[in-house]
Formats: C-alpha cells, sequence, structure tokens
C-alpha cells in the first residue's frame, strides 16, 4: 500500500504523508457497499487531507455528509483501517460551493478549523450533532411523554432533576439528549458524553494520574448530559465516580440528563444508590413507533429530500405505506430502509412499486431473525433479572412464575415451535400451562400499560441482536 507510483497526485496531501491510496479505497467501497450505493454516495467522497490518525474527506453538502455519517460510516471506518491501521476517525469537510475538489485548490488553516469532526464510531458524541433537534423531532403518541419533558427541561432548569429517558435502539434518545444540549448551550455551558465515552476518558485519567482535572472537568457543567448510561453495568470503578459526579452536580443544582436502554430499577449490576438516584426525578420512556409515527416520519424525511435534491419523489403513498408497515422494530432501521429505496428510485428514475420494493429490500424484511425458544428465555431473564435456572424451575412464586409466563408467551408468537414442545422446554411443563400462559399474558398485555411495555421492549431486545 506505501508503493509509491500509486500516489495519486493531489497537491492538498503531502507527499511524505500520503499513504491512503483513495483510488483504492474506491474500488473497496464498490466491491464492498455495491455499485447502487457506490454511484450515488461513496463516489463523491473525495480525500483532502491525511493524517496518521484520520482522514479529512471532502463532501458535496452537509446533507451528503449525515446521509455518509449516518448510514455508512463504520463501514467505512473498517474498510479504511484495512488500508491504513492507525486510522480511528475521519472528518468531512463540506464543499458547498466547489463541484468537486479541484486540484488547484489549496487548502488553507482557516477551512481547517471550519471542518465537522466525527469521531471514531466508538467513542462517538461527545459533541451536539446541529441536526439532532427539537424541530426535526417528530412527536407521536409513543415519544410525546419524553418529548414535552425534554422541552420543559429547556424552559426552566432543574424542574425534574436527573430527567431520564429510557427505550429501545434506534427509537430517537440521543436524539432527543442531543436536542436538549442545542438549547440549552444557548444560554449555559453543557456537558454531552456517552456514558462510554465518560469511562474512556476515566481510564485515561487514571492512568496518567490526572483525576483531579478529570473531576473538575465533569463537574464544572451546568447541564451535564449522559447517553447511555446502561454502559456503566458491572463496572465498579466507574459507577464510584459516575455518583460522586452525579452528587456534587446536583449539590449544585446542575441539570442531569441520562439516556438508558431501560428502566433504572432495571439496571442490573448498577448500585442500588445509584438506582435510586437515577430514578429520583423524572423517568419516562419512549417505547416503539405506531404506524402513524413512521409514516410522518418517512413523510418528512420524503420532503427533506425533495429540498435537497430539487426533485420530486417518485414514492407513492402504497409504498410509504408499505414501509411503515414492514419496519417494525425502530426508527434508525426504517430510516435505513427508506433510504434504500429512495437511492433506487433515483438512480432508476422511475416510480416504485410495492414488488419493487420488496426486491429492493428482501434482504432486510426476508432476514428474519431466527429466534430460538433459547433466546427468549435468556433474554426474558435478563431482562426482569432473575436467573435462567429460577425462571425455568417449579416454583410457583409470582416473580418468577411472570417471567416464566411472559417467556413462554414470546416463545409461542415468535417461534414456530409447536405447545407442546415449548412446554418440555420450559422443565417438561405440560403445554396447558403453556397455553395457560399465553392467555393470561394476552390478558394482561391488553389491559395492564407496564405489561404491554415490557414485552414490547423485550421483543425489541429479541429483535436487535
Ligand atoms: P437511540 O439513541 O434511541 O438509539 P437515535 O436518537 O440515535 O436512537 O435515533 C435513531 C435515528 O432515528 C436517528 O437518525 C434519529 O434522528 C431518528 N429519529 C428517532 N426518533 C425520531 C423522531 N421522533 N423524529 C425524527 N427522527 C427520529
Ligand atoms: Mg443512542
Amino acid at each position: 500500500m506505501e508503493k509509491k507510483s500509486l500516489k495519486p497526485k493531489n497537491i492538498f496531501v503531502s507527499e511524505e504523508e500520503k499513504i491512503v491510496v483513495w483510488a483504492d479505497v474506491q474500488v473497496s467501497f464498490e466491491k464492498n457497499f455495491g455499485t447502487e450505493i457506490h454511484q450515488s454516495w461513496l463516489k463523491n467522497i473525495t480525500l483532502i487531507k491525511e493524517f496518521n490518525d484520520y482522514l479529512i474527506l471532502g463532501v458535496p453538502t452537509r446533507f451528503f455528509r449525515d446521509w455518509i455519517v449516518s448510514r455508512y460510516l463504520d463501514k467505512m471506518l473498517s474498510q479504511l483501517k484495512t488500508f491504513k491501521n492507525s486510522i480511528n476517525r475521519v472528518e468531512f469537510k463540506i464543499l458547498e460551493d466547489h463541484k468537486s475538489v479541484s486540484t488547484n485548490d489549496t487548502l488553507k488553516i482557516d477551512d481547517l478549523n471550519k471542518v465537522t469532526e466525527i469521531k471514531d464510531s466508538l467513542m462517538n458524541y461527545n459533541r451536539l450533532n446541529p441536526n439532532l433537534n427539537f424541530d426535526n423531532f417528530i412527536s407521536g403518541s409513543s415519544n410525546e411523554i419524553a418529548l414535552s419533558s425534554s422541552k420543559k427541561i429547556c424552559e426552566q432548569i432543574s424542574r425534574y432533576n436527573p430527567l431520564y429517558i429510557y427505550g429501545g435502539v434506534g427509537l430517537g434518545k440521543t436524539h432527543l439528549l442531543n436536542a436538549i444540549g442545542i438549547e440549552l448551550e444557548k444560554q449555559t455551558n453543557v456537558m454531552f458524553i456517552s456514558a462510554e465515552r465518560f469511562m474512556y476518558h476515566f481510564i485515561k485519567s487514571i492512568k496518567k494520574n490526572d483525576m483531579v482535572n478529570f473531576k473538575d472537568f465533569f463537574r464544572k457543567s451546568s447541564v451535564f448530559i449522559i447517553d447511555d448510561i446502561q454502559f456503566i453495568r458491572g463496572k465498579e470503578g466507574l459507577q464510584e465516580e459516575f455518583f460522586h459526579t452525579f452528587n456534587s452536580l446536583i449539590d449544585k443544582s446542575a441539570q442531569i440528563i441520562i439516556s438508558a436502554d431501560r428502566a433504572p430499577m432495571k439496571l442490573d449490576r448498577v448500585q442500588e444508590r445509584i438506582k435510586s438516584r437515577l430514578a429520583g426525578g423524572l423517568v419516562v420512556d419512549i417505547d416503539i413507533p405506531d404506524l402513524e409515527l413512521k409514516t410522518k416520519i418517512i413523510k418528512k424525511r420524503l420532503e427533506d429530500i425533495q429540498n435537497q435534491f430539487k426533485e420530486s419523489s417518485n414514492i407513492s403513498d402504497e409504498v410509504i405505506n408499505f414501509i411503515a408497515n414492514e419496519s417494525k422494530t425502530n426508527i434508525r432501521e426504517l430510516i435505513g430502509v427508506l433510504n434504500r429505496v429512495v437511492t433506487f428510485s433515483r438512480i432508476h428514475k422511475k416510480d416504485l412499486t410495492i414488488s419493487d420494493c420488496k426486491n429492493i429490500l428482501k434482504d432486510v424484511f426476508n432476514q428474519a431473525k431466527i429466534i430460538t425458544v433459547d433466546k427468549i428465555q435468556n433474554t426474558v431473564s435478563n431482562y426482569f433479572n432473575i436467573p435462567l435456572t429460577e425462571m425455568l424451575s417449579q416454583r410457583r412464586s409470582r416473580p418468577l412464575a411472570r417471567p416464566r409466563q411472559v417467556a413462554m408467551y414470546l416463545a409461542k408468537k415468535m417461534t414456530t415451535r409447536s405447545l407442546p414442545e415449548i412446554g418440555r422446554r420450559f422443565a417438561n411443563r405440560d403445554h396447558t400451562t403453556v397455553i395457560h400462559a399465553v392467555k393470561t399474558i394476552t390478558r394482561l398485555s391488553e389491559k395492564d400499560d407496564e405489561m404491554k411495555k415490557n414485552i414490547n421492549q423485550i421483543k425489541s431486545l429479541l429483535l436487535e441482536e
């Protein structure tokens, strides 16, 4: 890869630094992402400057950048690593006015400062993303309480402290946290960080023997937003530090906003005192979107794309309906599916039919996730935080019986196993026990919101993995 003869002429890149051969990268992008995605997106990316551990890439527009970042960045990074292992992030420069990078341009320091930085996806979200704001967060019955609570926080800090938002993957938690951050940043000092990144700083500070700075750094903010707190599960040292950070922030009336994939009390392997702190303010959840919300999101996205490309969309209401109905698990997936359809229709310049869509999306929808009884049992016992052996045992106490029934119910609903087969997998129970479980949970999930929520969350956990 370091063969000199292969280096393309590009005056942005000094010869000593240049190692990655962009043309080769493009060939590998095409191979790995397929011609469609390559043609419509990736081939328009140019290499502007290379550093030892990151690249600056040129993209035509902001929208283009967001699209690539949300869809392809992880895979691009891993591809880039095969060319140069030290690369751990990519920065994008938006070349709005220039149609493409002309080799006569010089890259000024000034331009470099305007470069938007996208962190290594592992460490991401240390800074706010201006594109995830309240204006483009669409409300529906599954998220309206989370949305209105988030907005209220922005009007009056420490009204609820902490605000704790939880829900499954891809349902909009990071988007909301980010929107709060953008709003409050206008008036005060905001710290927005993922729990994972918090740990990264924590460990780095321990190694550098620099805990004083670490403590100062995190305790000086007036608004502290921490994403994906479930990451602290099982990490004692980190929990200790988090607890102290949390307390000193609350002491000085700083607002704390937290997201997680589950309710505070469901955070197993987290200290009780932390759980009760987390639950001590306002706890709200985001649920799986209903058809109406999914349709609204699709329509809004299409509108944005239309404005961006100044061309009318070829996506009929029928197709919109199809996508909204088929995409079940989360909003991130929904958007991904929509993008594929739109890209296809742009390339082929045609009005899509349902059967085109089925074709384009067959690997997404047909790749029916294989859900086994084992997997259901494991997920349910984890979810309710009870040992699997207890859940499968003959004991009949309610805290064990309910989860057991939930697991049986899901086994019936989500696998093709027969009732007797399911019974056997639950320590040789009779099929009538399974029937009873299915009936009980069906009834409960209709009239009991808590049960409905539990079932939905477990389902989305199962579908995600
Ligand atoms: P989470 O953090 O819960 O996993 P994200 O906040 O990352 O989910 O959301 C996933 C994607 O879906 C993002 O692109 C986000 O902008 C989008 N999204 C989620 N909810 C909404 C919504 N209500 N309106 C518009 N976009 C949404
Ligand atoms: Mg998130």
